[in-house]
């Protein structure tokens, strides 16, 4: 079974996409901002995480920047989810490590089809 780390400090949107994908089979663990988000990922080192990039406390940018800067959170796929659909938002996800980016609101078959593409055997699996 797939953990992923959702982090979104919109409790409709996180309980909504947790479900989604309880549903589908994923193990789900949460986080409320970024600070929460660094001790998830630490703590349970999800097969991928899904990053809000508007968050209180530490932003979705910077907890990137320090989860890709850890050996042990560094191989964790993070795909970054953000409302705003300026065309500048993508690249500034990556340049803060992000590996993915989807737009909110999510559309699931689409987000789960990059979550199935970053979870597939030898692609940002932590090696142990
Ligand atoms: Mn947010």
């Amino acid at each position: 079974m797939k953990t992923v780390l959702v982090v979104e400090d919109n409790e409709l949107n996180l309980d909504m996409l947790s479900r989604r994908l309880a549903r589908r089979g994923f193990l789900v663990v949460s986080a409320r901002d970024g600070t929460e988000a660094l001790e998830a990922a630490r703590r349970h080192r999800p097969d991928l995480i899904l990053l809000d990039l508007s968050l209180p406390h530490l932003d979705g940018w910077t907890a990137a920047r320090i989860l890709k800067s850890e050996e042990q959170t560094k191989p964790i796929p993070i795909i970054a989810l953000t409302a705003h659909a300026l065309s500048g938002d993508r690249e500034k996800a990556e340049e803060s490590g992000c590996d993915d980016y989807d737009t909110k609101p999510v559309e699931i078959v689409r987000l789960l089809a990059k979550i199935k593409q970053w979870t597939k055997p030898g692609t940002g699996e932590v090696a142990v």
